[in-house]
């Protein structure tokens, strides 16, 4: 998809820091962390959103989630625990228009908080 920066990142014209990758999958970290971990896991096909991904490509969807519990194994959170999040659309904070799983963990998530 022209103009699209995930699929830039995922072609590897624009720089990330990887995590892990995988034929369908690539996961790399945000470069704006709103917690001590935050890794971003996109397909390398371009889907617009999730509903777009879990409509077009379950298997690809169940793969993101698949790495997105990798990726917390590879930061080391895995057993503390993490939050996957798929923003979509305006009042979802969607930015980026290529789907996207945020795994965040690395201190406590809960709201409140206790
Ligand atoms: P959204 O708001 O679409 O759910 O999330 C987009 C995420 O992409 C944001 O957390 C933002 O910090 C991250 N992001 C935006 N541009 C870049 C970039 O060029 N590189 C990386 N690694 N992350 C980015
Ligand atoms: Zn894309």
């Amino acid at each position: 998809m022209p103009d699209c920066l995930f699929c830039a990142i995922a072609a590897g014209t624009i720089p990330a820091a990887e995590v892990l990758a995988t034929d369908g999958v690539l996961a790399f970290r945000d470069i704006s962390p709103q917690a001590p971990t935050h890794v971003l896991v996109i397909p390398r096909e371009h889907y617009p959103d999730v509903a777009a991904l879990a409509a077009g490509d379950a298997a690809l969807l169940h793969e993101i989630i698949t790495q997105a519990h990798q990726a917390a194994v590879a930061e080391g959170i895995s057993d503390s625990g993490y939050r996957v999040v798929f923003n979509t659309g305006r009042d979802g904070g969607q930015e980026v228009a290529h789907v996207h799983a945020h795994v965040l963990g690395g201190r406590s998530l809960r709201w409140p908080p206790g």
